[in-house]
């Protein structure tokens, strides 16, 4: 049993966006030598959101309105206190409910992932160059 890192910078262009970032985990993956285990997959940031889902131009565009909507009705009439400093209070409590990490099984040096799931990384306060952390544990 063992354990690796690895890590690779994703750059956003919009202040919301979601970014396939699958083929560069999977490219960042030859860089592990633990074949078989546990990947995790994590974010240093605290206005983005990595998942696991479909990568299907229509749910990307829904999956960016529910960025920038889902927490709207708990704006109320005052705003976030958050804003007051930096003005992205929104995509703090975004990133909390969708999550900064996802775990997948690792098989023969590759994440194993449905047909139709890709890691999605939810840029929510862009542009931004943002860094994803692999590690790996396994053998
Ligand atoms: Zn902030």
């Amino acid at each position: 049993m063992a354990t690796q890192r690895t890590e690779f910078p994703v750059s956003t262009e919009r202040q919301v966006q979601v970014v396939n970032v699958t083929e560069k985990v999977v490219e960042a993956c030859g860089q592990i030598e633990i074949r078989d285990g546990i990947l995790l997959t994590s974010l240093r940031h605290t206005t983005c959101a990595l998942t696991i889902n479909e990568d299907e131009a229509g749910l990307r565009h829904d999956f960016e309105r529910l960025g920038e909507t889902l927490l709207n009705p708990f704006r109320g009439k005052d705003g976030y206190r958050h804003d007051r400093i930096d003005d992205n209070a929104q995509a703090h409590l975004t990133s909390i409910l969708l999550g900064h990490s996802v775990t997948v099984p690792l098989s023969g040096g590759k994440p194993i992932l449905g047909t139709w799931q890709s890691l999605l990384l939810i840029e929510m306060d862009g542009p931004r160059t943002r860094s994803i952390d692999l590690t790996a544990v396994g053998d």
